[in-house]
């Protein structure tokens, strides 16, 4: 029986874990974290993504955890309504699900075959590759001997650096750094996303179940790297100094109730290759495509249903080239897409913000949707050729 062993259990570890399992791999899954719930930012499976969750069974299982989203309402720092966008202009006809990043997590580990070994609190130390297999040594003095392993260990995999490149030349920030929390929900938005638009900072907000809100901010920024969990909430408050009271009041009461922010660069992972021998790079960890293009958690599905395909298919040398020739099309363009889409999304200085909320205003809705469809349309055909 052949043998994967997968560092992180996020989208990409966790989909590639359910496809090798089933396939008949023996299946170990490190995770850093001494839990999977962390994490729990808004996001959206489209395209690619929703047809390999589709492909999985595992769309009726997210279904009633998913969220409707009727309208992303713009406000500027004084409260006045600059943009009003009706999300149902941007998916018609589409197959969308909106979930949190927690429960589509929890709906994969759910749902992966018995038989795969989960280890929680956990990392790989080291890997020494031979032609006759990996010898990986565990962060709790544990070893094993592998015939693949998958570092999904997200944008900042520590091994990366050690067996591909290192940081300072495969991480490409975009410029932006953004934040992600939850707190009570003081705001009562029903369906409705609400952003709160400055030049060089957006903070937007989304009604949970249960009473909690979500909370995102995205802002300009020239400096780069991981901030301390002590250092978070200081960072907020300066880069919402000039926002609107409501965003101060946010920032305060998810301080109070001890909610520890997220906070990172928006930045893209390029690499000339994702394998070496037999370890693998997968998802964020291969090709971070960042928050911008809606695709990151989506891409990593379709990338574990590839790499299973070709599994099938070929030897493990000729499966990992196979893998990337086929996923690497979509993820040139969609990092593309990240590049041209994150000064339109916070534009930077003040006369692109007015320029920006002019465009959207008068622009007519069916052309923005065409747009928006037509690329995601174009996402799945391009997938659907990668499937072979
Ligand atoms: C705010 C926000 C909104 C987003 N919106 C969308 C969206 O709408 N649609 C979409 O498709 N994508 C979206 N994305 C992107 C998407 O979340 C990521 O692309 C996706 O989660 C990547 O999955 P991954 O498994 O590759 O990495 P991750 O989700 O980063 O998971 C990596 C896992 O590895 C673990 N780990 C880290 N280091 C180690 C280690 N050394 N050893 C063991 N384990 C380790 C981590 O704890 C984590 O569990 C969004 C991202 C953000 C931040």
């Amino acid at each position: 029986m052949p043998s994967v062993v997968i560092s992180g259990a996020g989208a990409a570890g966790l989909a590639a874990a359910w496809w090798l399992a089933r396939a008949g791999w023996r299946v170990t899954v490190v995770e850093r974290a001494s839990d999977l719930r962390t994490g729990g930012y808004m996001m959206s499976l489209s395209g690619p993504g929703h047809a390999a969750a589709a492909r999985m069974g595992l769309v009726s299982k997210l279904e009633p955890l998913a969220y409707t989203v009727e309208e992303n309402v713009y406000r500027d720092r004084r409260g006045r309504e600059v943009l009003r966008l009706r999300f149902h202009d941007f998916i018609e006809g589409l197959d969308y699900l909106v979930m949190r990043r927690t429960d589509l997590i929890a709906a994969l580990r759910a749902d992966l075959p018995e038989g795969v070994d989960i280890r929680l609190g956990t990392m790989i130390a080291d890997v020494e590759d031979s032609p006759d297999g990996a010898s990986v040594r565990f962060s709790d003095g544990a070893t094993c001997k592998a015939d693949l392993v998958l570092l999904a260990d997200g944008m900042r995999s520590a091994l990366r650096n050690r067996l591909f490149a290192p940081d300072s030349d495969c991480l490409k920030p975009l410029g932006y750094r953004f934040a992600v929390y939850e707190l009570k929900d003081r705001l009562g938005l029903g369906a409705d996303f609400v952003s709160y638009a400055e030049p060089g900072h957006i903070a937007e907000y989304y009604t949970l179940a249960e009473g909690r809100v979500a909370a995102l901010h995205v802002w300009h920024s020239h400096e780069t790297g991981p901030v301390p969990a002590a250092d978070r909430w200081e960072l907020l408050s300066q880069v919402c100094a000039r926002s609107h009271p409501t965003v101060h009041a946010q920032l305060i009461a998810a301080r109070e109730e001890g909610a520890v922010p997220l906070v990172d660069d928006l930045a893209l992972v390029d690499l000339p290759r994702w394998s070496t021998g037999r370890v693998l790079l997968l998802g964020d960890a291969a090709h971070c495509l960042t928050l911008i293009s809606g695709q990151g958690a989506g891409m990593a599905l379709t990338s574990a249903a590839i790499l299973a395909d070709a599994l099938g298919r070929s030897a493990i040398p000729e499966a990992l080239v196979e893998h990337e020739a086929r996923l690497r099309p979509s993820i040139i363009r969609l990092q593309d897409r990240s590049r041209k889409m994150a000064g339109m999304f916070v534009p930077h200085s003040p006369v692109a913000f007015e320029l920006r909320n002019l465009f959207m205003r008068h622009v007519p809705r069916k052309w923005i949707g065409r747009y928006f469809i037509n690329a995601v349309n174009a996402e799945i055909l391009a997938a659907k050729g990668a499937d072979g």
